[in-house]
């Protein structure tokens, strides 16, 4: 079903910059929001529950598997992922954006629930630069930072099944590609029609409601 606001799924390989890059964004764009998705990873240094991340135990993740409360769920780099219902649904019917920052196995199964997502894959200029910025974040071990960098070449070989590639040399280019992918689907017609209805109405093209 297609909802007045747009749904927008980011995946990444871990390190190419995907937080960093939607941070940026949100903070130009007051009709966007992020959906804080749940895991089961451990917090890092300045995480906070509720704001990165709603931080749960296996059991409850699975609990929620089971009463249907994710619209997709995935096991990445050991852990598990979701986007519960309520993070999304709500607010895309009230017309508001919306953006998912999740893995690409996420991104596909929201595309099927969702036809009208669009995909946006980031990708990092290469395998030397997403190491360094893995080891430069200095948020992860070094045995995490190699299961990740193995995972990376799985992840990016997955950016063919997406609609956007953005490659993330260049910080203020990649924000402003992404600024872009998300501006161009407020130009689409029927967001046109929505948003801007009294211009439509002054051209005429909006048919006269019948009247009994
Ligand atoms: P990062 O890769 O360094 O940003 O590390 P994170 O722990 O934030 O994310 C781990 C992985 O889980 C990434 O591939 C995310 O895109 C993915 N992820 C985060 N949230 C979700 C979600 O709600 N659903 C799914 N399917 N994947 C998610
Ligand atoms: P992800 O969410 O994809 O795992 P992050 O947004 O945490 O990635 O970025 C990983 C690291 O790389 C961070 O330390 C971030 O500051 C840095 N970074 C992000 N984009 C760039 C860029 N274009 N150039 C250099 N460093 C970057
Ligand atoms: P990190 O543990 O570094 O925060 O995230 C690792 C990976 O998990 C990232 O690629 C991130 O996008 C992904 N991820 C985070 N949340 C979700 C989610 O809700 N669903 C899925 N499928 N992946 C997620």
């Amino acid at each position: 079903m297609e909802t007045p606001g747009n749904l927008f799924v980011v995946a990444a390989p871990s390190g190419a910059g995907k937080s960093s890059l939607v941070k940026a964004l949100l903070e130009l764009d007051s009709h966007l929001q992020v959906s804080v998705s749940h895991t089961t990873r451990k917090p890092r240094g300045q995480e906070v529950d509720g704001r990165e991340y709603w931080f749960t135990d296996m059991a409850t993740f699975r609990a929620m598997v089971d009463a249907g409360d994710f619209i997709e769920w995935a096991e990445v780099h050991g852990n598990c992922y979701g986007t519960s219902r309520r993070a999304v649904d709500a607010r895309l019917a009230q017309g508001e954006d919306v953006v998912l920052e999740i893995d690409y196995q996420g991104a596909l199964q929201i595309k099927q629930l969702f036809p009208h997502a669009i995909l946006i894959f980031i990708l990092p200029p290469s395998y030397v630069e997403l190491r360094q910025r893995l080891t430069r974040r200095g948020e992860d071990p070094p045995e995490v930072i190699e299961q990740r960098m193995v995972n990376a070449r799985h992840e990016v070989a997955q950016a063919r099944h997406f609609d956007f590639v953005i490659i993330n040399g260049l910080f203020e280019t990649a924000l402003f590609d992404l600024k872009c992918v998300v501006h161009s689907q407020r130009l689409r017609y029927a967001a046109q029609l929505r948003n801007k209805s009294q211009v439509f109405s002054a051209l005429d093209l909006i048919p006269a409601q019948h009247t009994t």
